[in-house]
């Protein structure tokens, strides 16, 4: 008999679109984007990771601490449950039920452990940018942006875990035709252009 799997919620209830690419991509920007025009709420794990890690009384806020700066992904036990909390909570608000989740999943385990046990994904949108401009964005954001983890020695080993754990991921999902491509080499607008096509073409 096949094995009964439920999900915390339903994929025809709830609308999850995974939102990946290196970091300094521009997933954050454009999510805010998207969010404006189709009635997203938008989701950045790593946000979440940070609110948690400073949150008085959080019991993981020094090992947040660290993997960030070392730019390793945080067990996934943690990120899950995050994401999980804010999308109950974005529900109970009243809000409908579509996400962007940006920067999620960055590896195997959480892929298919938020798929098996959150809620399926529709599809994954993914910013390709050559490493050049990446460094560029994030040397310019370290400048103003206080993350511990913009800083020449984090960004190295974060570009590092992108391309041995995070791609992988996008692989993966490739194999089942769920990846759209979008080039983010470019200006913000130009970028943007290309994300609406996507989003227009999705009826989403
Ligand atoms: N992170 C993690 N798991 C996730 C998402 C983020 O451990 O699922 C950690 C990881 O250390 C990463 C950092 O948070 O390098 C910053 O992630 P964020 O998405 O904010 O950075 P971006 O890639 O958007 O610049
Ligand atoms: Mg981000």
């Amino acid at each position: 008999m096949a094995p009964i799997t439920t999900t915390t919620f339903d994929p025809k209830e709830v609308t999850v679109v995974f939102v990946l690419g290196g970091p300094g991509a521009g997933k954050g920007t454009q999510c805010g984007n998207i969010k404006r025009d189709y009635d997203f709420v938008h989701l950045s794990a790593g946000d979440l990771l940070r609110d948690e890690q400073k949150r008085e009384g959080s019991k993981y806020g020094e090992l947040i601490q660290s993997y960030i700066r070392d730019g390793l992904i945080v067990p996934m036990e943690v990120t899950i449950a995050l994401l999980e909390a804010a999308m109950k909570e974005s529900i109970e608000q009243g809000n409908k039920g579509r996400f962007l989740i940006d920067g999620f999943p960055r590896k195997m385990d959480q892929a298919i452990k938020f798929e098996e046990s959150v809620v399926e994904s529709k599809f994954v949108l993914y910013f390709t940018c050559s490493e050049e401009t990446l460094l560029d964005r994030l040397l310019k954001r370290g400048e103003s942006s206080g993350r511990i983890d913009d800083n020449i020695e984090s960004i190295k080993k974060r570009f590092q875990v992108f391309k041995e754990t995070s791609y992988p991921v996008i692989e993966a999902f490739e194999a089942k035709n769920k990846v759209r491509q979008i080039n983010s080499d470019k200006p913000i607008d130009d970028v943007y252009d290309d994300v609406k096509k996507i989003f227009d073409e999705a009826l989403l």
